[in-house]
């Protein structure tokens, strides 16, 4: 099976949470995304798929990022990321 690119399957909103030191955001990484699960390949084992979840715009927590945030308050939350917002609109 190739990748669906064009098809999301939104499962949550979730903002990006920053650097463990710091918790509370300020400009980049306050915009809430909308998620999607993906499976991949895992990095570390080999011919596994894990099911991860990525946000529609592509973009992903860096490698200092604790990653997404795990807040169900978050899915009330609406999408403020412009280019997820894009994506949703197509
Ligand atoms: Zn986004």
């Amino acid at each position: 099976m190739g990748r669906t690119r064009k098809s999301f399957a939104v499962t949550r909103h979730a903002m990006m949470l920053g650097r463990l030191t710091d918790g509370a955001e300020r400009d980049h990484g306050s915009y809430v995304h909308a998620l999607y699960k993906a499976e991949v390949f895992s990095p570390r084992i080999p011919d596994m798929l894990i099911t991860v979840e990525k946000s529609i715009c592509g973009k992903k927590p860096g490698k200092r990022s604790v990653g997404w945030s795990d807040n169900d308050n978050d899915n009330d939350k609406p999408i403020t990321c412009p280019k997820c917002l894009k994506r949703l609109e197509k």
